[in-house]
């Protein structure tokens, strides 16, 4: 029996999480979740679940959710806060760590999992992103055993010589590159000047998957496969030049692996994270998902094209930050986290995404990132950056 922290249970992976798991009983418990200020919904996870401990972002939310659970003669202990997080991602009770918070917010409770040697299994990409050296180096110091939860990391990972996954070099083992493959979002057949107006409701409504709305927008602007190609970078080592970004709409394979001897692995399903959550938390094994069986007749065809920096100025500057490396994807990230809030809110329009966070690069002096403090400081300055431009 594993018992699981589930660092942001309320989100999208969260509940898929908890949709895998509750089809496995017998071999998972639930130690924590831990969620922003959804009380409802931390509620009913908590009578279903029962954890020992369930964390909210502030005390009233936390004041909220323990009166209910009070009152309905659960055992459940209600924490609240930032310390409270890192606490029950490294506490000894729990084996796996699901970390599935969104965004930066994500980073610290990662970090405390990776020191206390835990299984993480890795949805918050932004965690990696921003400090993937210094995170990278605690897995390894640590041992803790790092399993991607992205859809294209874990195919990946799946395709990759068995027994080397977790080696993040692959010297001699033939890989040539990675295939990162990308539906397009939801504006992939828009011209550039239609792009102009599209809203904020557009932006979320993906074709092929359902995700919260902050991945949904980066995924329409494909700074989302900028943050994949950042994340696949630290987690198996290889270059910008070995990462490479195709458009495919079906979103049937969900990345390949490119062969010297010109053989190419690709793993393949339908589009439902529960594939990718119970390859990471079985591993090595395989457990029943809950997906249905892939019908490749009924898909019928699989599409394949370039995809053009020009049309997704975001993908074009995630891989120069990459290159630039030290701070400048934690900077990256920031001044994105900023722009997407800011056109979520309508405060800015679609295309001035890429142009704030092009700004924001330009004109912040990234450091080497060797310490947390470096990240957080260029963080914050990223930040309050963007938000002055925006302004
Ligand atoms: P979401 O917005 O649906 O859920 C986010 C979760 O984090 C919620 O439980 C929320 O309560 C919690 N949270 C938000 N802000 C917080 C804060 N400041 N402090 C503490 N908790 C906070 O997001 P999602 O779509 O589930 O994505 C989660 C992560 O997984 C993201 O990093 C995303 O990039 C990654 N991811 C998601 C998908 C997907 O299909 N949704 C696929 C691949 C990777
Ligand atoms: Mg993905």
């Amino acid at each position: 029996m594993q018992a699981v922290t589930l660092l942001g249970s309320t989100g999208s992976i969260g509940v898929s999480t908890l949709n895998v798991l509750a089809q496995h009983p017998e071999k998972y418990s639930v130690y924590a979740l831990t969620a922003n200020r959804s009380v409802d919904s931390m509620f009913e996870q908590c009578q279903q679940f029962s954890p020992s401990i369930a964390v909210m972002l502030d005390d009233t939310s936390a004041e909220q959710l323990s009166q209910k659970l009070r009152a309905a003669g659960s055992e459940t202990e209600v924490l609240s806060g930032d310390k409270a997080l890192v606490d029950v991602a490294e506490s000894d009770k729990a084996d796996y760590v699901m970390a599935a918070i969104v965004g930066a917010a994500g980073l610290l409770p990662t970090l405390a999992a990776a020191r206390a040697g835990k299984h993480i299994l890795l949805a918050n990409k932004e965690a990696l992103v921003m400090s993937g050296g210094l995170f990278m180096k605690e897995v390894e110091a640590n041992g803790a055993t790092l399993l991607p939860v992205d859809s294209e990391h874990n195919a990946i990972w799946q395709c990759l010589p068995v027994g080397n996954q977790q080696q993040h070099h692959f010297e001699g083992k033939g890989v040539r590159r990675i295939i990162l493959t990308a539906s397009g979002g939801p504006f992939r057949d828009y011209n550039l000047a239609d792009l102009e107006n599209v809203t904020p409701e557009q932006a979320v409504a993906h074709p092929n998957w359902s995700m919260g709305k902050k991945i949904s927008v980066d995924s329409a602007t494909m700074m989302n496969k900028g943050l994949e190609v950042i994340e696949a970078h630290w987690l198996f080592g290889l270059a910008a030049e070995q990462i490479e970004v195709l458009l495919h709409r079906q979103s049937i394979i969900h990345s390949m692996v490119d062969y010297v001897d010109g053989s190419v692995l690709a793993q393949m399903g339908n589009p439902d994270m529960r594939t990718p959550i119970a390859n990471a938390l079985a591993w090595p094994n395989r457990i029943d998902s809950g997906v249905a069986p892939l019908d490749l007749a009924t898909v019928g065809r699989l599409d394949f094209s370039v995809a053009d920096h020009h049309h997704f100025p975001c993908l074009a500057l995630a891989y120069q930050a990459l290159e630039a490396g030290g701070t400048s994807t934690a900077i990256l990230n920031a001044a994105n986290e900023i722009a997407v809030e800011a056109f979520l809110n309508k405060h800015i329009r679609f295309t001035q995404i890429a142009k704030v966070i092009e700004k924001v690069l330009a004109e912040i002096t990234a450091n080497k990132g060797d310490t947390l403090e470096q990240v957080l400081a260029d963080d914050l300055q990223a930040r309050e950056l963007a938000l002055d431009i925006i302004a």
